[in-house]
């Protein structure tokens, strides 16, 4: 395994000591006397994470996740300008307190659980990955991964949203099924490994492709698996990157540019479709009741980073309760 300060040099992680923690949610205890919103003390909230410097050119455009700081509180950042956001908040999600900018703040009705708050960020993730490709009701949707933690997100917001039918790839196959059974109409599994997901698509689409593929598939993934899914995209398609592959894919400019196929990486999500989805949820569309939490104190951190490991795919949620 890397080593966590050694892991990506372009990724800066925070000076130690350091408060961790990601994805949380709680109750508002006290609202800066500068603050002009309608969060009040008493509110449940999911915080993102994602903060912004504000001033930079990309900030000024109103699009923070391409701020040159951009970095995930209580976790690591994408910029020289990290370590500055790091100071200027320092409380993180492990923390009894913590400390966000109130434009960072999800408004949970009480029909979302804290527990279910905290796979927002996964689930904000596979919601901005399908607005970036402009995912439309009625459109086919393939998601690489889909039993993982991100792809079984990506499912049931493409549910939410309206899609005909949605093939889903995934190794285990009693995940698959159980996948299959949240819609058995609209979901089609694809056991990876038996034949190129590229011909199953084909051959169910009448060889016209999907229109949107969200490759979620983890960092050991084989880059032949995500040209596999790639191939199944119809002219004009786009795919979405929000997984780990890490290698080199050899995608051919020509061919791309005759087809029109995009290949596009997305990076995390915008506060407003954080709160999207807390209306979609509240409204019964965005069915969160898929998961199943497994809670851990704080002092049970390690145990929580095992179960994380042993976890049964995207349906297992590890929260922290304190
Ligand atoms: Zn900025």
């Amino acid at each position: 395994m890397t080593k966590y300060p050694e892991w990506f040099p372009f990724l800066p992680l925070p000076a130690l000591p350091a408060i961790y923690g990601l994805d949380s949610a709680g109750v508002v205890s006290k609202v800066g006397d500068r603050v002009r919103s309608d969060i009040k003390v008493g509110d449940r909230v999911y915080v993102n994470p994602g903060l912004s410097c504000g001033s930079c050119q990309a900030c000024r455009r109103g699009d923070p996740i391409n701020c040159t700081a951009y970095t995930f509180q209580g976790y690591f950042g994408f910029g020289p300008g990290s370590q500055q956001l790091f100071e200027d908040y320092p409380y993180a999600g492990f923390g009894q307190y913590m400390t966000a900018p109130v434009a960072n703040l999800v408004k949970l009705p009480d029909s979302i659980s804290f527990e279910q708050a905290a796979r927002f960020g996964y689930l904000g993730t596979s919601y901005s990955a399908l607005r970036k490709a402009q995912f439309a009701a009625g459109q086919t949707v393939l998601i690489d991964g889909g039993t993982g933690t991100l792809g079984l997100g990506a499912v049931i917001l493409a549910l939410a949203l309206g899609a005909a039918r949605i093939f889903a790839t995934g190794r285990n196959t009693g995940l698959l099924e159980k996948l299959q059974a949240l819609d058995p109409k609209r979901i089609v599994p694809i056991a990876l490994g038996e034949r190129p997901t590229a011909e199953i698509v084909m051959e169910a689409t009448g060889g016209y492709g999907v229109d949107i593929l969200i490759e979620a598939l983890g960092p050991n993934a084989p880059v032949s698996s995500v040209l596999d899914s790639f191939n199944a995209l119809r002219r004009g398609g786009k795919a979405i990157n929000i997984g780990g592959v890490a290698d080199p894919i050899p995608l051919e400019p020509f061919p791309l540019m005759c087809l029109q196929k995009s290949y596009i990486g997305s990076l995390w999500f915008t506060t407003a479709e954080g709160q999207d989805m807390a209306a979609m949820a509240h409204a019964g569309t965005l069915n969160l009741g898929v998961f199943e939490h497994e809670k851990f104190a704080l002092d049970q951190v390690n145990e929580a980073l095992d179960a994380v490991e042993e976890r049964g795919g995207g349906f297992t949620n590890v929260v922290i309760m304190h």
